[in-house]
């Protein structure tokens, strides 16, 4: 039988996701995986669902959550482990940056009709149904109402960063950020790296007291995902990873399953996550 795996970075339908907390855990379970994490983008409110199914599979669901943060000309993505997912300050915060990305949206969707595409708010708010809103359904609205013909176009043409249609986000700096995570009980890991930043900038994100890196990404070929895994040793950092998995018109199917860690690693995470707890009892 083929070694269970862990894969701590995915997305429901709460965020970006196409497939139900439910369905994604079904998923989960038939490729393999044995401890996985739900990562919504502002949102942990797949957890009881996702729990619920994970149980009839003794499947083990971390409690996680995708954010944004910024310095002054770049966007990172900190993902938080095994926070509270009832913590009130962080819940605040959640519904607040929810808030902030719809009316964000509807500024994306104004410039598009200034750009005469007169796509309607109420097609991409039919795309983001009760989730935390974002570019992804402008783009699969954009496909669906026909003004373009591919989700990649949109980011290309449009919505991408810098684009005419591009609109900021709500975010906080990288240190609000580890602390929110940190006061809800849980340990911060800065996303797919590779993306996101370059060597001095890691190192500023480092300095701002990460708890890991996310080594294992698709979007990280072989020699980078060694050079994120160097700097995790060297730092003392934990290494996380996993498949970033949304379905529908990503085309990431192959990506769940293939894209995770070994067992051992999740064990890492959680001494940590008690160092942690045993370092804030005895301040
Ligand atoms: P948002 O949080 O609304 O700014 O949307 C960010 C999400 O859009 C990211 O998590 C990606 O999934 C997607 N995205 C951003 N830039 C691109 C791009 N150039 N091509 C495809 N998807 C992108
Ligand atoms: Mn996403
Ligand atoms: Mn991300
Ligand atoms: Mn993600």
């Amino acid at each position: 039988m083929e070694k269970l795996k862990a894969d701590l970075h995915m997305h429901t339908s709460y965020s970006d996701g196409v497939l139900s907390p439910s369905e994604l855990v079904t998923k989960c379970h038939s490729r393999n995986l044995s401890v996985i994490s739900i990562t919504d983008h502002d949102s942990v409110e797949a957890f009881p669902e996702a729990c619920e199914q994970a149980s009839a599979f003794n499947m083990e669901v971390i409690p996680g959550v995708e954010l944004s943060a910024t310095t002054s000309e770049r966007e990172y993505h900190i993902l938080g482990y095994f926070i509270d997912c009832k913590n009130q300050r962080l819940l605040d915060y959640l519904t607040f940056f929810r808030l902030e990305r719809l009316r964000r949206a509807e500024r994306i969707v104004e410039k598009l009709n200034n750009l005469n595409i007169p796509l309607k708010f109420d097609a991409v708010l039919e795309k983001a149904k009760q989730g935390a809103i974002g570019r992804p359904h402008i783009a699969m609205a954009l496909v669906d109402e026909e003004f373009i013909s591919s989700y990649q176009e949109a980011f290309e043409k449009y919505i991408g960063n810098s684009c005419p249609a591009y609109e900021k986000k709500f975010v906080m700096s990288p240190e609000q950020t580890i602390q929110l995570i940190a006061s809800a009980g849980g340990i911060s890991v800065l996303a797919h790296p590779g993306r996101s930043t370059n060597s001095e900038m890691l190192k500023s994100i480092i300095s701002a007291g990460i708890d890991g890196i996310e080594v294992i990404h698709p979007s990280h070929p072989p020699e980078l995902t060694k050079n994120y895994q160097d700097i995790a040793n060297q730092y003392f950092l934990i290494s996380s990873g996993g498949s970033d998995y949304h379905g529908g018109k990503r085309n990431d199917d192959m990506s769940l399953g293939r894209f995770c860690i070994e067992l051992t690693l999740v064990d890492a995470m959680k001494k940590r996550l008690f160092s942690h707890k045993t370092e804030n009892k005895s301040q």
